[in-house]
């Protein structure tokens, strides 16, 4: 298997660390990952951000029935990413978060309707999709049902996942996705109902946001 690009696991590790470090991957939870050459570069399982080196991260081929023996272990996610990008070949990559407020709303089962016009960051409303077990094939599937003309989607009881054309895409995604989280749990709690954008008004944002740059292309 060739090496991944150092540079590929320079971004994986600076995203990773930038999410950490704005509170949106408490107590080492989440993981990230870039599509390569040879499969797709994913972080390590349970080593903190902080102390993330190029070397730890592991390289899976998408026909990967199994983890590699020796060497650090890939993320305890590593199916979830995989079955997403056979899934999706336009996504390059993922990231998944416990961000705290979109991780609330998750565990109540409940998602996001498109009530703010940056939900077409998301491609559209931001479904939740039933609980299963972290690291479970049943959990990846959900994944990527719940991702279907999406770029996120929440998992019951768990968190985030999000995709993109690069690792930055994906979190910027997610990012929005917990501001989002945080703005209709706010709209709830203060009793009132959102207003939700009709569909007609989402496809106008949709088209404009085709070439619309600032947040998607950084
Ligand atoms: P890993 O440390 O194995 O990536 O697990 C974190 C997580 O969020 C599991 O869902
Ligand atoms: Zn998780």
């Amino acid at each position: 298997m060739t090496a991944a690009p150092d540079d590929v696991r320079r971004e994986i590790i600076g995203v990773s660390q930038a999410l950490d470090a704005a509170g949106l991957m408490p107590n080492k939870s989440g993981n990230v990952s870039c599509r390569t050459a040879a499969g797709f570069l994913i972080t390590p399982s349970g080593v903190p951000y902080a102390e993330l080196t190029p070397a730890q991260l592991v390289e899976l081929p998408l026909t990967a029935t199994q983890e590699p023996a020796g060497g650090p272990r890939p993320s305890s996610e590593w199916r979830m990413h995989r079955a997403i990008y056979a899934a999706r070949p336009e996504v390059q990559a993922i990231v998944h978060t416990h961000s705290p407020r979109a991780t609330a709303l998750a565990c109540a089962g409940r998602g996001l309707p498109a009530f703010h016009y940056m939900i077409a960051l998301a491609g559209g409303d931001v479904r939740c999709m039933p609980y299963a077990t972290f690291g479970s094939d049943a959990l990846a599937d959900h994944a990527v049902q719940g991702l279907e003309d999406r770029r996120a989607v929440l998992l019951a009881n768990h968190g985030v996942v999000a995709v993109g054309a690069t690792p930055r895409r994906a979190a910027a995604v997610a990012a929005e996705v917990e501001n989002m989280a945080g703005q209709y749990l706010d709209l709830l709690a203060a009793g009132l109902q959102p207003q939700v954008l009709s569909d007609e008004e989402m496809r106008a944002v949709l088209a404009k946001f085709e070439d619309y740059g600032r947040i998607e292309r950084r």
